[in-house]
């Protein structure tokens, strides 16, 4: 029997809990532990509320959470209830599938100020994530930036700018819709520091801002380069590159409240207010040789109340693990941090790929520990010493079981077309299952 420890319940981690059920069948035991009470990371809390058929793949791993030999075990912090090391001693493997939750800082000057959120606090404030329930960003502004030219962005436009009826069978948690119907923004801009031709923005997604009930794209046909060049991207980016020709061809026809505009070649580099937001400077740039955004001096001012930064995320660092600070992940080769430590999904790579990309990820990491491991038999404790030491700290695990009333619970909640609604505080999914926080 092996023993193999997953941290964090997400794609990354769910799929690598399924590769090595198919390497080692019923001879291995997988904990999949998070220490959020319900399972997922970010298909529950990243994933935009309005694309549940992104979500569904949830259903693939509940499959997996539901075997035999892989157990989840929510609401226990790797490093607060249970030590990494402690963790290496009682598994053969443990995997940190921990994802990117964190927001990279900017780097430029009033990004402190109210007003300015990151993408992870502001996505997950809408998806009802605990740390981002009470974060009430500034919607009483007309006029939002956005910065990052990549599909977080994009979330980010729509779902500032959706209506009510738009949201409709989404999962979108109540107090955030609430919030985002009364908000008065008008002008939405979106901050790319290149040009349409680096857009990290796929077609899906970008052709659903020109079907948006209230909100129409704007962009200014002089950013293009000449269209022979188009003929160069590669096919996707092609398509999105066709896709934002066509908005710049037909610009809003004034029968819309509100305006998403690309700003492209426009850097931020200084946030500026007294004591919140009132606007940002942004310098025109031009691309040098080697493809990247350079200044070109010439500046201007964006006036408005909120700042969301989607500029990618980082791994949260844990004790005693090396950290790789220049990409916000772990110091990792192929996903081997140390003996019997290892690293899968956006805690190897850095926050890049679909979620699909975690797949192979996953069987990578669970071939790399079959390999390590060999034909040595297993001398560690496992499940059962885990339980023990959990039980001894007075720790209230949250099993898939437990998830599952949480979920009929959230089901119930629910508000009509919806598939639920969620609980956006610990305590309350704890209550659900008439436990208390002791953890
Ligand atoms: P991303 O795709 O890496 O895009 C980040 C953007 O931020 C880039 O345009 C980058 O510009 C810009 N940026 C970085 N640093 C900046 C700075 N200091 N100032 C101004 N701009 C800066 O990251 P993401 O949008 O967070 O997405 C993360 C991953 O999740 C991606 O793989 C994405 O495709 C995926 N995702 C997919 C979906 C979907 O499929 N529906 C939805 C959301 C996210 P440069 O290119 O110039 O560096």
């Amino acid at each position: 029997m092996r023993h193999v420890a997953v941290i964090g319940s997400g794609p990354a981690g769910y799929y690598s809990a399924e590769a090595l059920q198919k390497i080692y069948g019923a001879d291995v035991h997988v904990d999949v532990i998070d220490r959020m009470p319900v399972p997922y990371g970010l298909i529950r809390f990243g994933v935009a509320p309005d694309h549940q058929s992104i979500k569904a793949v949830y259903k693939r791993y509940e499959k997996v959470a539901l075997s035999d030999n892989v157990r989840f075990v929510g609401n226990v912090t790797v490093g607060k209830d249970v030590a990494i090391d402690e963790l290496q001693q009682l598994y053969d493997a443990v995997i940190l599938a921990t994802g990117a939750p964190l927001d990279r800082p900017i780097g430029i000057p009033g990004e402190e100020l109210a007003g300015v959120v990151g993408s992870a606090a502001f996505v997950g404030w809408y998806n009802g994530h605990p740390d981002f329930a009470d974060l009430a960003p500034r919607l009483d502004t007309t006029s939002a930036v956005v910065i990052g030219n990549g599909n977080v962005a994009l979330d980010v436009a729509r779902i500032l700018s959706k209506t009510a009826h738009e949201f409709e069978g989404s999962d979108i948690v109540f107090g955030a819709l609430e919030a985002l119907q009364a908000s008065a923004i008008r002008d939405i801009h979106v901050l790319g520091r290149r040009g349409p031709h680096q857009i990290a923005m796929t077609p899906k997604e970008l052709g659903e801002l020109g079907h948006l009930e209230r909100a129409a794209p704007r962009v200014d046909p002089a950013d293009f380069p000449p269209v022979e060049e188009d003929s160069a991207l590669d096919p996707g980016l092609r398509k999105s590159v066709t896709i934002l020709r066509e908005f710049a061809a037909n610009p809003p026809a004034g029968d819309k409240p509100k305006t998403i505009d690309f700003d492209f070649f426009a850097k931020p580099v200084r946030i500026e207010g007294d004591g919140k937001v009132e606007r940002v400077i942004v310098e025109r740039t031009k691309l040098d040789a080697d493809g990247r955004a350079t200044g070109t001096g010439e500046t201007y001012a964006i006036e408005c109340g909120l700042v969301v930064s989607c500029i990618g995320y980082r791994t949260p660092p844990i004790d005693g693990v090396p950290y790789d600070f220049d990409h916000g992940r772990f110091a990792n080769d192929e996903g081997r941090i140390g003996d019997g430590l290892y690293c899968v999904g956006w805690a190897r790579r850095g926050p890049t790929g679909t979620i699909g990309t975690n797949r192979p990820d996953g069987a990578a990491i669970a071939d790399l520990i079959h390999a390590d491991f060999g034909t040595a038999v297993s001398r560690n404790a496992g499940r059962p010493g885990l339980d023990r030491l959990l039980d001894e700290r007075g720790v209230d695990v949250v099993t898939f079981r437990d998830w599952q009333k949480i979920e009929a619970a959230e089901a119930e909640r629910a508000r009509d077309g919806s598939p639920r609604e969620k609980f956006t505080h610990v305590e309350e999914m704890l209550q659900a299952l008439g436990l208390s926080r002791t953890t």
